[in-house]
């Protein structure tokens, strides 16, 4: 038997290294649908909520890949609608955080989200820059990454002039405990 739906896993199946990182189980889970029913995103991805729970109960190495490659898990907004209905208690947004960190490591990330991709890595490098969120760096960084160099430019001189877009960046005092938090962080991902 590839694996387990009845609580267990291998040590060496994702849902077991999920398990010892980040606390949250996939066999708690009865697929009772609640999550999807209630997801904001569910009809624009490839496998609902409770399907990429399932392909990872499943125990099969390449339904632990499809969960993966999916679209769903860079589609989530982390908007916790989910776990609010689950009558299970299962975190589906540190689950799906989860399979983003892991489909990142080992090169499967869909070929739809390396938008959403880069304007997470673009998010991050503010923050780690500057300590908060600096608008124009991750416009600039967001628009480097993915080349769609005109898209929405004609918003800017507006957003500019009405001082809702600063072009320097304003530092936060103790940024240099932001930048030892990713330093950490990176160090702890890269072990
Ligand atoms: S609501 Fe909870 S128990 Fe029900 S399918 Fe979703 S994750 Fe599973
Ligand atoms: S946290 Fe993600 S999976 Fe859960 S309801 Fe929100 S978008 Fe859907």
């Amino acid at each position: 038997m590839p694996g387990s739906s009845h609580g267990s896993a291998h040590a060496d199946t994702l849902p077991a290294k999920m398990r010892a990182a980040t606390g949250e189980s996939v066999f708690n889970c009865y697929q009772c649908g609640k999550c999807t029913a209630g997801c904001p995103l569910a009809q624009e991805m490839d496998y609902a909520p409770n399907q990429i729970v399932r392909l990872l109960q499943l125990g099969f190495p390449e339904l632990e890949e499809e969960a993966l490659k999916a679209f769903s898990i860079w589609l989530c907004l982390t908007c916790e609608t989910c776990g609010a209905r689950c009558p299970k208690e299962v975190d589906l947004p540190r689950i799906m955080e989860y399979l983003r960190q892991e489909s990142l490591r080992r090169g499967l990330v869909h070929p739809k989200a390396k938008d959403i991709l880069a304007f997470h890595e673009a998010f991050l490098d503010t923050i780690r820059r500057n300590g908060r969120l600096h608008e124009v760096g991750l416009i600039s960084q967001y628009k480097l990454k993915t080349l769609h160099l005109l898209q929405d430019v004609l918003s800017a001189p507006a957003l500019l002039l009405r001082g809702k877009l600063k072009l320097l960046p304003h530092k936060i005092e103790g940024q240099d405990a932001i930048s030892r938090i990713f330093e950490r962080t990176t160090d702890h991902k890269e072990e």
